[in-house]
């Protein structure tokens, strides 16, 4: 089975590394906590193109900083990729954080140097963005997406492939509610999702709320095939 992994908080515990820098860089009196920093959005100016554009050149900041370089891993994940990896699975790696030629050094070094030199098969660097995996995970055949974003997670599942989502502080809310059925509560940064879309994670997605329940879904997975 092809696993392709999500970089950003999956195997990395960006969200953190990203508040810490925040804070660093602008004081905590804009209130930015650990993990939440997204669902702030208002701090990043009025309308969705000012934030859109705000939050960008924040991203980019953030990825030209020693934080960017120094990012933890995720819980359990160093453990839980080795075990992987010793059963036989392939593991790729597939992120959106840029896809400059600097971008990917950093980014193969990082995680080379957190889950060892032979960890991962390809570490796929995209332009920095969302939504936009769908083409990439189809190169590299992909049985199945693990990732955080509702977003990738639905796209991965149109091209037929399977999806873990991983449960985050950041997305935990709008799991809750699409499991519940509350779809019209669920939105993100881009702005609202489709129904359709929604349904097809309700019923399709697995969720995993860390790197444990990401072993037991992926088990759960390899017996169905
Ligand atoms: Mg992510």
């Amino acid at each position: 089975m092809k696993i392709v992994l999500d970089c950003d908080d999956v195997l990395l515990a960006t969200n953190r590394a990203l508040s810490d820098f925040y804070v660093a860089t602008y004081g905590t009196n804009k209130g930015i906590d650990a993990g939440v920093y997204c669902s702030q959005w208002s701090v990043w100016g009025k309308g969705r193109e000012e934030r859109l554009e705000n939050w960008r050149k924040f991203l980019n900041k953030f990825i030209s900083s020693d934080y960017y370089t120094k990012i933890s891993p995720m819980p359990d994940s160093v453990d839980m990729v080795d075990k992987l990896k010793t059963a036989g699975y392939s593991l790729s790696v597939l992120t959106s954080t840029g896809n400059t030629a600097a971008i990917r050094k950093k980014r193969h070094l990082h995680l080379k140097r957190i889950y060892g030199e032979n960890a991962f098969k390809d570490v796929v660097c995209l332009p920095l963005g969302w939504g936009n995996k769908s083409e990439a995970l189809k190169s590299l055949e992909g049985d199945v997406l693990i990732d955080d974003s509702i977003r990738n997670v639905a796209d991965a599942l149109k091209t037929g492939a399977n999806a873990v989502l991983f449960k985050t502080p950041a997305n935990s809310s709008s799991i809750d509610s699409i499991f519940s059925n509350r779809l019209p509560e669920v939105s993100d940064f881009m702005g609202s999702f489709g129904e359709e879309c929604l349904t097809l994670v309700k019923e399709k997605a697995a969720v995993a709320d860390g790197w444990i329940s990401v072993g037991v879904a992926l088990e759960k997975l390899d017996r169905s095939r």
